[in-house]
């Protein structure tokens, strides 16, 4: 039978990436999946697909209105909607770039937990996307290592005002995937963002995936805390090693 036989789940970020290989992950096992993106129409079908932009709180508590409407009830809420936004020192950052990461990344995760928590059924399961990035800095890099920390800070201030309840929460850090992510924070610069990914075995999406998976998995009295996932070639967010091409 497949494990989440009768469970339903909410994702962010399910346009793409991490989010859209989890969503479809979590449906292949079995459970009732609603998708939240801003580009919809790119969310995979076997999942329902809404309508979601995680800093405007009203489209928040529009889309958790309708998804438990929906499900009748949420078991699994993964927050995967995330961005970074440059590669630069933090002399070049501006207020709106800086806005908009810790908006999504952070307000954005925040916002749809509180929302989501309110329909999460006991035994129910939180899974934040962090990254490595929220565990030890790197140059370059400063607003959205700032996020992931403040993800990671959230993750275990949760935890602890969850303790005694039957909801479990995980963050799950990836280091390198191959994802629109670099497409992105270089602003659709396709040759630099595909630099990222060159002279090295990137992670894929579905690897991210099976670690959200395996969390929400275990036996009811198990609580996965966190999950760090890096590129074989990959000590830390920094450092990368590439073949020569
Ligand atoms: P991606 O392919 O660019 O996907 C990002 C997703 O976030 C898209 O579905 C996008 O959907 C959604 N999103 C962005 N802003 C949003 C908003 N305001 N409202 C709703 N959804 C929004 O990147 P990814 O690599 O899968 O990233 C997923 C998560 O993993 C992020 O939190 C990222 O920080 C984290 N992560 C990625 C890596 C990596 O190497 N790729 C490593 C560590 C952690 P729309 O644009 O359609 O709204």
């Amino acid at each position: 039978m497949p494990s989440l036989e009768g469970k339903s789940a909410v994702v962010t970020g399910a346009s793409s990436g991490i989010g859209a290989a989890t969503a479809l992950t979590l449906a292949r096992e079995g459970a009732r999946v609603v998708g939240g993106a801003r580009r919809v129409d790119r969310i995979p079908r076997t999942v329902t697909p809404l309508e979601l932009d995680v800093t405007d709180p009203e489209s928040c508590e529009r889309f958790v209105a309708q998804a438990a409407e929906e499900l009748g009830g949420i078991d699994i809420l993964v927050n995967a909607a995330g961005l970074a936004l440059g590669r630069d020192l933090f002399d070049e950052s501006t207020e709106a770039d800086e806005r908009t990461v810790l908006e999504t990344n952070v307000n954005g995760l925040i916002r749809m937990t509180r929302l989501c928590l309110a329909h999460l059924r006991d035994g129910g399961h939180i899974v934040n996307l962090g990254s490595v990035a929220g565990r030890q800095a790197y140059e370059k890099g400063s607003l959205y290592v700032t996020s992931k920390f403040a993800v990671r800070g959230f993750t275990y201030a949760l935890r602890e005002d969850l303790l005694g309840r039957p909801i479990h929460i995980t963050t799950v850090d990836p280091g390198l995937v191959e994802t629109d992510f670099s497409r992105v924070r270089f602003r659709g610069d396709e040759e630099t963002a595909n630099k990222v990914y060159q002279g090295v075995e990137a992670m894929q999406p579905e690897d991210i995936a099976e670690c959200v998976l395996f969390a929400v998995t275990r036996p009811p009295h198990v609580n996965v805390d966190e999950l760090v996932v890096k590129a074989l070639a990959q000590s830390s967010g920094g450092r990368i090693l590439r073949s020569e091409s």
